[in-house]
């Protein structure tokens, strides 16, 4: 396997699952696959650019505290780097770098012509007020001026930012060259040319491979019994759109606990409870206090991590108790547990498929931007249907024609589709 030669900018514990070297192996064992070229493998297995900027930020109490803001661009073979901006504590530049690889395959793998990034900043949003959070991102996009643009690198909302992020993004960045550019964010509020059905995107996406996943199996989403680890935009907006679909929602949690009904939850009821609690649905009446550990090994049809990496190890994997794990999160399975499920016949949906949504979606945003025309919700979600039942049917193909796990094939075709335009446009100088 080649190793990363990005340096450790802290001291991993023992227990340590290094999150890049898991994103390695993934794109190692699809290397094998394809027989690629040594030199080739080595160039998908580092990012092009690695930045790194120091953000000064002066909180409310007038204290100043020095933050680092990452932008990992893995790769950009097939077109603009892509992908968002987390803020979240877990931050560090190994999981960026992670992520951004995972793009560079997702955006291969549903056909869309970008390449993969991704952004960070290590801080606990809910620990700043709006105004420190606007001041921390306008200073990270002045930061990144030169690296970002809508045909360079294109940031969107991941895991603790939002449209209202992204605006404040596209604002910095359009005072600084002189002139509006709505095409640099995707995610945007409506009101300066985001798409319609962005928001629920993830979800939405997730919903619809999980219900292609079970038709494979000659079941509906009708009465079929789902966990949901994460409540956050992609957790709460797949939990409505498969409650909507008939499905029987048992179990939802968020970091603070989570909550279980036998009968399913009411998910109108939990989401309009979650927004007045700050997002927790901790102490939703008519439903048992259960933990994040407790929901994984709950018994049910379908489980969906949607929160962070590494929730399903060889620690419990053991006790996980449903026939399918739709990862939702991006790598919410370590390497060792998929194998061990896969053994025991069960189906992981993987991430880069089934959390193609959100990016898809920015996708048509990023059109419609460039062509002056917007479309209605019903067009935005049609498009994104076509475009995720098409991939999620080339994935099963190939899996079945190659004898391989579904996660296999989606990287060896994700995989495949980077290395051949590599091939094509051939190496400069
Ligand atoms: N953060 C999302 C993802 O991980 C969306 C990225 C995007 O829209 O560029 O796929």
């Amino acid at each position: 396997m080649i190793s990363t030669s990005l340096q450790p900018l802290e001291a991993p514990s023992p227990a340590f699952i290094c999150p890049f070297d898991q994103a390695c192996s993934y794109l190692d064992a699809a290397a094998r696959e394809l027989k690629l070229d040594q030199g080739l493998l080595e160039i998908l297995s580092r990012p092009r650019k690695v930045v790194t900027v120091s953000l000064p930020v002066k909180r409310d109490n007038g204290e100043i505290q020095v933050l680092a803001g990452h932008r990992v661009q893995h790769c950009d073979v097939l077109g603009p780097y892509k992908g968002g901006i987390r803020y979240h504590p877990a931050v560090t530049l190994r999981e960026v770098s992670a992520l951004a690889m995972l793009m560079t395959w997702k955006c291969a793998l549903l056909g869309i012509p970008y390449g993969g990034a991704k952004g960070g900043i290590a801080i606990d949003p809910k620990s700043y007020s709006v105004g420190e959070l606007e001041r921390i991102t306008r200073r990270y996009t002045s930061e990144l001026i030169d690296n970002i643009g809508p045909s360079v690198d294109i940031p969107a909302p991941d895991m603790g930012t939002s449209a209202r992020e992204m605006a404040w993004m596209m604002d910095t960045y359009s005072v600084n060259v002189g002139h509006a550019v709505p095409g640099v964010v995707t995610g945007k509020p409506l009101s300066i040319g985001g798409s319609r059905g962005r928001e629920m995107a993830t979800g939405r996406g997730t919903m619809i491979i999980v219900r292609e996943a079970l038709a494979e199996l000659g079941q509906s989403l009708e009465g079929t019994r789902v966990a949901i680890q994460g409540f956050g935009n992609v957790g709460n907006a797949a939990a409505l759109l498969l409650h909507q679909a008939g499905a029987i929602v048992v179990a939802v949690s968020n970091s603070a606990g989570g909550v279980y009904s036998e009968v399913g939850l009411d998910i109108p009821a939990l989401k309009a409870y979650a927004a007045k609690n700050r997002g927790s649905v901790v102490g939703f009446p008519q439903a048992l206090a259960i933990s994040n550990d407790e929901l994984l090994t709950l018994p049910c049809d379908v489980l969906i991590p949607a929160a962070l990496e590494n929730q399903i190890s060889e620690e419990n994997v053991d006790q996980v108790q449903a026939k399918i794990v739709a990862e939702a999160a991006n790598g919410p399975v370590t390497l060792e547990a998929s194998q061990a499920l896969e053994a025991r016949g069960v189906t992981i949906l993987p991430d880069i498929l089934t959390n193609a949504g959100g990016v898809v979606v920015s996708y048509l945003e990023w059109v419609q931007g460039l062509s002056y025309l917007f479309w209605d919700e019903e067009r935005v979600n049609r498009e994104l249907e076509n475009l995720m039942v098409q991939a999620y049917q080339q994935v099963i193909h190939h899996a079945k024609k190659r004898q391989m796990s579904l996660r296999l094939a989606a990287y060896t075709l994700g995989v495949g589709r980077v290395a051949q335009a590599l091939l094509d446009r051939g190496l400069y100088p």
